[in-house]
């Protein structure tokens, strides 16, 4: 909805900029946690490689802490030094330090090791590690390409559909990607949660208008936050009867897979119909956490779709997104979006041409399961939402019919009248 000539609040509320947080790099409340989430970390699967890699870079650390999420969260890597330690001095995309105000960097250690499975010239490492090309804004180029603050009437509130809501409820991520859309949201909040009573006029807002019945959970990352947290949310909005459904964006099972307790989807599960929509970019991030991640939240009943940004030498091709989906549907994803990468400052090395998302739509189409086919969108700088994006099939249309073009280029005539 266009909020026409009301005020238009922050993205970010200033209550929550002043907040206190214990460590400024940590979530308030999430050293309390802790102690009371170790019993939550018992039996994940972890990767033969974790052995090694936590031998020598956290050679203190237990596995039942490395399966910790909340101690992940703690022991976040942000720092250029700690990343040469592990990485070592060759990592040549390393950058000294970032402007202030800028993305920070941040990777859990899971992350780290799940990079340091692959070659420093692995394309996930593009993903999180900042590259120097980011400092320069390129044309076009906008803090907030599409304009959410205009159809923004509460904090944390998005209303651009008429339906449904984005739901801002952090800026908070375990891992900041580089090409991320709210960069200018997101890490801010003097880097914690935002607070309980800020979140409240939201969900006023959503209980007032009875026309959304989508709600969409998002950030920063949601999962971030506690369970009781969570559930504090999830329980408010089930009890406004015009919701129908509600949906979680989450990157969580790719950079903190360890995150997915039976407890979290326990609690999820008294909340249905809750779905979510996981970000993914490269099929090497389907890891045996990760897969483990997915599986669980499969089994709580939970319907998942998956999120891709269109990122140029990292997945940017046919085949790449072919064997990415099919891992998907293996741990019951479903592909639903490949967007083209938005106009946020600094992304010019991240953006493919137009007709790059075409060719791998109709690379797909035809030729592989219509489930691992999604939706290749633009979504329209300033605020027209998402704008889907098809290989053509229609030749023509006449009075007679419709002459379309299948898959494979070959025309077939379809009768309208007889
Ligand atoms: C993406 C988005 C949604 C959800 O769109 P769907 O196509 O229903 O998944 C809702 N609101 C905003 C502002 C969005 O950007």
């Amino acid at each position: 909805m266009k909020t026409g000539n009301t005020v238009i609040a922050p993205l970010v509320s200033e209550e929550a900029s002043t907040s206190e947080s214990p460590v400024p790099i940590v979530p308030r409340g999430i050293f309390t946690l802790f102690n009371n989430n170790l019993q939550n970390s018992i039996s994940f699967p972890y990767d033969a490689s974790v052995s090694s890699f936590m031998k020598k870079n956290y050679p203190e650390t237990t596995k039942k802490e490395w399966n910790n999420w909340i101690w992940q969260v703690k022991n976040s890597i942000q720092t250029d030094e700690r990343l040469k330690e592990i990485f070592g001095e060759s990592y040549e995309n390393v950058i000294g330090s970032l402007p202030d105000n800028h993305l920070p960097f941040r990777i859990t250690p899971y992350f780290a090791s799940l990079l340091n499975r692959f070659d420093a010239d692995h394309p996930l490492f593009r993903t999180m590690i900042p590259a120097k090309e980011e400092l320069t804004t390129g044309r076009g180029e906008k803090i907030d390409p599409l304009n959410e603050e205009f159809d923004t009437p509460v904090p944390h509130i998005v209303h651009r559909y008429p339906d449904r809501v984005l739901f801002t409820v952090t800026g908070f991520c375990a891992a900041y990607c580089r090409y991320c859309t709210r960069s200018h949201m997101v890490a801010k909040d003097n880097k914690s949660h935002v607070s309980s009573q800020s979140w409240d006029v939201a969900i006023d807002y959503i209980r007032k208008h009875k026309e959304i019945r989508d709600v969409l959970i998002s950030g920063g990352d949601p999962l971030t936050l506690s369970d009781t947290r969570l559930e504090y949310l999830l329980s408010q909005l089930r009890a406004i009867p015009h919701v129908e459904i509600i949906r979680i964006g989450t990157k969580i099972p790719v950079v903190l897979p360890m995150r997915i307790t039976n407890a979290l989807v326990k609690m999820i599960k008294k909340y249905h119909p809750v779905m979510m929509s996981l970000h993914f970019s490269h099929f090497d991030e389907l890891s045996i956490e990760t897969k483990e991640a997915c599986n669980r939240l499969a089994d709580g009943g939970i319907p998942l779709g998956s999120q891709c940004v269109l990122l140029k030498g990292v997945n940017d091709s046919v085949e790449t997104f072919k064997k990415l989906n099919h891992e998907l549907l293996k741990v019951r994803v479903r592909p639903y979006y490949i967007y083209q990468c938005d106009l946020i400052p600094g992304s010019a090395h991240f953006r493919t041409e137009i007709k790059k998302g075409l060719e791998i739509i109709k690379g797909l189409r035809g030729y592989t399961t219509g489930y691992a086919v999604p939706h290749f969108v633009i979504d329209a700088p300033g605020g027209g939402g998402k704008i889907p994006l098809l290989p053509e099939s229609i030749k023509c249309v006449d009075e007679n019919g419709i002459t379309l073009i299948n898959y494979e280029g070959k025309e077939y005539f379809y009768p309208e009248k007889t």
